[in-house]
């Protein structure tokens, strides 16, 4: 039952191995079907068990009965055979099955012939279809034992061939009786009729075998399928049957002994053709393998050739319609052949218009060097290849920028090898380049170099004047002195017309070789070359402020320029151009601070200034973070009745090693360096603490005020209004006892950017005084739309003001002023009796001066206060305190 569930289970392959079994090894050109199929999975096999095999399992059945009892009704005809007889029947059967070993492959087919069947049909002619039988089905069985290991196969096998011979046996028995007990038999008639039966058996056999195929395969039944192999394996039995037909008539005539001499001799003669068809076919296959491989290299070079021809053809397709133009040259650099793009980039004649003609001809002169040295490079083989950019003329004549690529170039069929160039237009990369370049280094505004560029240039004159001390220079750094005001006045495309006006005027004055640059804002820079002498660069500073002063004409407005140089040598010994812009600055601003409209020479001695404004900066950070500045307060005094109105609070810093350092020294560093911030915070801080102090000394010290300086850093500072009103609620201070002085110039200066700031102060109910006013350049435009309370006088115009002095009338125009604009008037640095006379006749209200009291300290404050009514003897003394007259306190 094992066997046969084998039978039934298993793929086509095995039943095709048990087909060359069946044919007792006759066949092996059935080992193509023999492919390989994954094993069934656990559900096909279970379908393949049930019903689409019962048809298999059927004939497996039906094969092994019948092959069985034909077996048995041979082995019981058999039974009674002399030993002899069974002995040649052993005997024939173990020839047989040797004779599988020895097959004999037929020239130029796949098919093999194994002699076996000679021996199997000889029985069957001498002792008849039983000795067949048996022999037969021993054989098939030691066959497909060998090459099976399914017992489906070797127990259907030797069934079927037991079959096919038990019946092909009996018709032949029926056509001659049997052939060895007539002893003499007709060839005509034996020699067909054997060739018959063994057709038949063969017949049968490959019927059940195919049968068998079929079902397991679960194929329709097709004989075409293997019918060339069936034609040669018929035609081989026929021939065993002939050769078998042809040793039974040799017996008949001469006896047994014929056989015994005729076996070794058929034995040696099967298996020398056996080694002899093996060494043929060895010879043919190598023989064949040689003219396959020389088949496989003809067709390899052909294949070779093509490609060459095609890869050419590319090339040349290539090379005509590339949209760059191309030339093959010589190592000279003379054109061999060109493109159409080459020829329409460079001439505008005929294809050959460029042959013969050195490219070189078409290189600018400046570049004609370079592009001949790195021909002779190649020529002279030190380079393979360049690829350089240079300017070449068009076909119009006009300049163009080229792209050149150059490197070997053999064609296949040619022995000169020549270069290949490329030469490609670049023009437009190149303008877009250079227009990159120009915006990358110069200024938008009035195209002059810009401060990357003068870095640049100064590196260069640094490296030269290194090499060359006949080639020192001078660095000029110019700033404006009104550019803030124009800009901020008159508006910014104002500013913008008038840093191009002199940015030209600079330039028109300046000689040939000298280079102008803007660096930022209103800061321009001169770079003087060949400067021999300091007075040659002096002299050219007097001529450009000459030019610089004429006036200009700004949005129809006439307008007069003027700015404050600095001027360094390169003779001093600079490595950096950071160093000579650094000293050049340095120097500019000592003019400014000089008074401006002037230049000034960078020496050691402002570099010193510069270090100890350093200096000076870092102690001033500290004392700021250790909060040891302090703070005096001036008091001013209504000038009609004397009373005290309040204070001035004033910055003070007593430095450790300096001593007291005053204001106009640190408040410029504070502003420049944004300690301005802490350093308001610090003074509004202190000045309304002491306020709340005072005022809770005495009920009738509550509406005293308190005036605080604020600079334009400060009015900057978008957090201003709310960092006041937070001090204010700390210090628990009315707003409106609290002013905030801004001196004129910032005021104005900022006035556009200011307006928020000083609309948010304003609501906050803070007051507003437009400090050392009159220096300034305030329209009366804003004095009247902006939100201002008082102007303070500055203290130039009391200070010398004499009767009908010029000071005394603009001091006089100010009073006025202010009472048409409804703004008190306050008048500063009133050191004398006769200023503050003079000053009560011009009916100013409010006053503060030496004359009245020197800005004192809190606790000389207290002692201020400490004196109930205080009436300041007004000239008497300096100090408040030591003789005074009563005074109402408002
Ligand atoms: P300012 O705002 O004009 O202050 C008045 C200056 O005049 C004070 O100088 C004061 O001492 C001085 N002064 C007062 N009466 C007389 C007088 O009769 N004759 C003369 N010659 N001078 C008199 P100080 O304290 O040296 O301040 C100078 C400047 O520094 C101030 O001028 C102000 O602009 C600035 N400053 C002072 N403290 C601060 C501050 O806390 N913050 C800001 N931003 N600036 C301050
Ligand atoms: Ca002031
Ligand atoms: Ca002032």
């Amino acid at each position: 039952m094992r066997a046969l569930r084998r039978w039934d289970l298993r793929n086509p392959g095995p039943a095709a191995a048990h087909w060359r079994d069946l044919s007792i090894q006759k066949v092996s050109a059935l080992a193509a079907t023999d492919t390989p199929v994954p094993p069934p999975n656990a559900p096909q096999r279970l379908h393949q068990a049930l019903a689409p095999k019962r048809m298999a399992a059927l004939h497996w059945w039906l094969i092994a009965v019948l092959g069985s009892s034909a077996l048995v009704l041979s082995l019981w005809d058999v039974r009674t055979l002399p030993i002899d007889v069974i002995a040649q029947i052993v005997a024939a059967t173990a020839l047989a099955a040797i004779a599988g070993y020895f097959p004999l492959r037929m020239p130029g087919s796949k098919n093999t012939f194994v002699a076996s069947e000679i021996f199997i049909f000889l029985l069957l002619l001498l002792h008849g279809a039983p000795a067949a039988t048996i022999a037969v089905a021993a054989a098939a069985f030691i066959g497909t034992f060998r090459s099976s290991r399914r017992w489906a196969w070797r127990i259907a096998s030797p069934a079927m061939a037991a079959l096919a011979m038990f019946i092909a046996a009996h018709l032949l028995k029926a056509m001659l009786g049997n052939a060895a007990a007539i002893q003499v038999v007709d060839p005509t008639r034996l020699l067909p009729a054997v060739t018959a039966t063994a057709l038949l058996y063969f017949a049968a056999l490959a019927a059940f075998a195919g049968l068998a195929l079929t079902l397991n395969r679960r194929m329709p039944f097709v004989v075409g399928g293997f019918s060339g192999s069936l034609v040669s394996i018929g035609i081989a039995y026929g021939i065993s049957a002939l050769v078998a037909g042809t040793l039974l008539l040799a017996v008949q005539h001469k006896g047994m002994s014929v056989l015994l001499g005729a076996l070794p001799v058929l034995a040696m003669l099967l298996t020398t053709l056996h080694y002899f068809l093996r060494q043929r076919e060895a010879n043919d296959r190598v023989r064949r393998s040689r003219v396959e491989a020389a088949a496989r290299e003809a067709e390899q070079s052909s294949h070779h050739v093509v490609e060459l021809q095609r890869s050419e053809r590319r090339f040349h397709s290539a090379f005509t319609h590339a949209s760059i133009g191309m030339a093959l040259v010589s190592f000279e650099g003379r054109i061999l052949q060109a493109n159409p793009a080459l020829v329409a980039l460079l001439s505008d004649g005929q294809s050959d218009a460029l042959v013969g003609r050195r490219f070189g001809t078409f290189v600018l002169d400046c570049d004609l060097l370079s592009v001949e040295r790195e021909f002779a490079q190649i020529h002279a083989k030190r380079s393979e290849t360049f690829a350089i950019e240079v300017r070449c003329r068009d076909r119009s004549g006009n300049q163009i920028w080229a792209a050149l690529h150059c490197g070997f170039f053999a064609e296949s069929d040619s022995a000169s090898p020549c270069l290949i160039l490329q030469v490609q237009d670049i023009s437009a990369r190149r303008h877009a380049e250079a227009q990159l370049s120009h915006i990358a280094f110069h200024d938008g505004l009035t195209g002059l170099p810009n401060r990357s560029r003068f870095h640049a240039l100064l590196v260069q004159a640094l490296a030269v004047a290194a090499g060359d001390p006949s080639q020192h220079f001078a660095v000029m750094f110019f700033d404006f002195d009104r550019f803030k005001l124009i800009n901020d006045s008159m508006g910014h495309s104002a500013g913008d017309e008038f840093l191009i006006h002199v940015s030209r005027r600079l330039q028109d004055h300046v000689r040939p070789g000298d280079v102008v640059a803007r660096l930022g804002g209103d800061e321009f820079a001169v770079l003087v070359s060949r400067v021999e002498t300091a007075e040659s660069a002096t002299t050219l500073a007097e001529r450009l402020q000459q030019a610089l002063g004429q006036p200009l004409k700004i949005s129809g407005v006439s307008v007069t320029s003027s700015a404050s140089i600095g001027i360094t040598f390169s003779v001093l010994g600079y490595e950096t151009p950071e160093d000579l812009l650094r000293d050049a600055d340095i120097a500019m601003y000592r003019a400014k601070a000089a008074g401006k409209a002037r230049y000034e020479v960078f020496d050691a001695r402002l570099h010193s200034d510069v270090a100890d404004r350093l200096g000076l900066e870092a102690d001033l950070r500290q004392a700021l973070a250790e909060g040891t500045l302090e703070v005096a307060y001036q008091p001013l005094f209504n000038l009609r009745d004397g009373t005290l109105r309040g204070f001035e609070a004033l910055a003070r810093w007593r430095h450790p090693a300096r001593g007291t350092i005053n204001p106009s020294a640190f408040i410029p560093i504070a502003e420049e360096t944004a300690l301005i911030t802490e350093l308001t915070d610090l003074v509004l801080a202190q000045a309304c603490q002491q306020l709340r102090r005072w005022q809770l000394r005495d009920g009738s010290l509550s509406g005293l005020k308190m005036q605080v300086n604020i600079s334009s850093n400060d009015l900057a500072h978008s957090a201003l209004a709310e960092r006041i009103g937070r001090v204010l609620r700390e210090t628990r201070i009315e707003p409106h006892l609290l002013t905030l002085e801004l001196t004129e110039n910032i005021l104005m200066q900022r006035v556009e950017g200011a307006m928020p700031t000083l609309e948010a102060l304003r609501r906050l109910g803070v007051g507003l005084a437009i400090d050392d006013f009159g220096t300034g350049y305030s329209s009366l435009s804003y004095l009247s739309s902006l939100p201002i309370d008082s102007l303070k006088i500055d203290r130039s115009f009391v200070n010398g003001m004499r009767v009908g002095s010029k000071n005394a009338e603009i001091v006089r125009a100010i009073v006025s002023l202010g009472a048409s604009l409804g703004k008190s008037v306050f008048a500063e640095g009133i050191e004398t009796q006769s200023q503050l006379a003079q000053l009560q006749e011009l009916g100013c209200e409010n006053g503060q001066g030496f004359h009245l009291s020197r800005p004192l300290s809190p606790s000389e404050v207290e002692l201020l206060l400490d004196s109930v009514i205080i009436q300041p003897l007004y000239g008497s003394d300096h100090f408040v305190g030591t003789a005074m007259t009563p005074l109402s306190r408002h």
